[in-house]
């Protein structure tokens, strides 16, 4: 059965591109002009993924994430102008798995969608196993243990914990407030320096073993672990 995609945009001419491109790759598409509509075919349609443009008549793109994820966890990429950096991490904070900047190639747009489907399937065929797997690098939370090209490396309960969380989602941005909150806790008292510092050691730790993967800093926004194509 095909994956179904709701496409949330005003300008005509990208809700079409977008369209006929992903019926092309064989998704089934549905396209609302504004977020009422947007809202109302999230329902109807109940969609697998939802590209989420900002500014839109009726309700924006933030009103419009803010009610799907009151009633589900169907991954969510927001389309944001250039520039916006502000939106990009706001968009992350609020809930949403991806973002991608306009303008963007209908290429690009199709990796985001397939990188995001195959993560969040992922997560929800989980083992349960904290254990995770890459080239010369095994990540082992149930042992809080780091293997890097074979050796064990020793590392700090949080740097590993930070490590496991950027890895287990390959590809996705995470702002550096996130990383606190969901590394840290809620009640942790540091600032985002702490996740700077956190990464510097990692790198250190890191640096050069593979080509396979990397941590990256997407600047202004925050932190992720890249995975070339497979
Ligand atoms: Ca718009």
């Amino acid at each position: 059965m095909a994956q179904k995609i709701l496409i949330v945009e005003d300008e005509e001419n990208i809700a079409q591109l977008l369209h006929l491109y992903l019926e092309k790759e064989g998704y089934e598409t549905q396209m609302a002009p504004d977020g009422g509509k947007a809202v109302e075919l999230f329902r109807s349609f109940d969609p697998d993924l939802v590209l989420l443009d900002i500014m839109l008549p009726v309700m924006d793109g933030w009103s419009v994430l803010k009610k799907i994820r009151e009633e589900s966890k169907t991954p969510v990429i927001m389309l944001t102008a250039k520039g916006e950096t502000a939106d990009r991490v706001t968009g992350l904070e609020q809930g949403a798995d991806d973002y991608i900047v306009k303008p963007f190639e209908t290429k690009e747009v199709l990796a985001r969608i397939r990188a995001v489907l195959r993560r969040t399937l992922g997560e929800s065929e989980g083992t349960g196993e904290k254990k995770l797997a890459f080239d010369k690098l095994t990540i082992n939370l149930d042992a809080y243990e780091l293997l890097v090209d074979g050796k064990r490396v020793d590392t700090p309960p949080k740097e590993l914990e930070l490590l496991y969380h950027l890895a287990s989602s390959p590809n996705r941005v995470f702002t550096r407030n996130q990383l606190l909150d969901e590394v840290w806790g809620f009640d942790y008292f540091g600032d985002s320096r702490t996740v700077d510092v956190h990464i510097k050691r990692l790198r250190e730790k890191l640096e050069g073993v593979s080509t396979a993967w990397s941590l990256k800093t997407v600047w202004g926004v925050g932190y992720k672990f890249e995975v070339g194509p497979a």
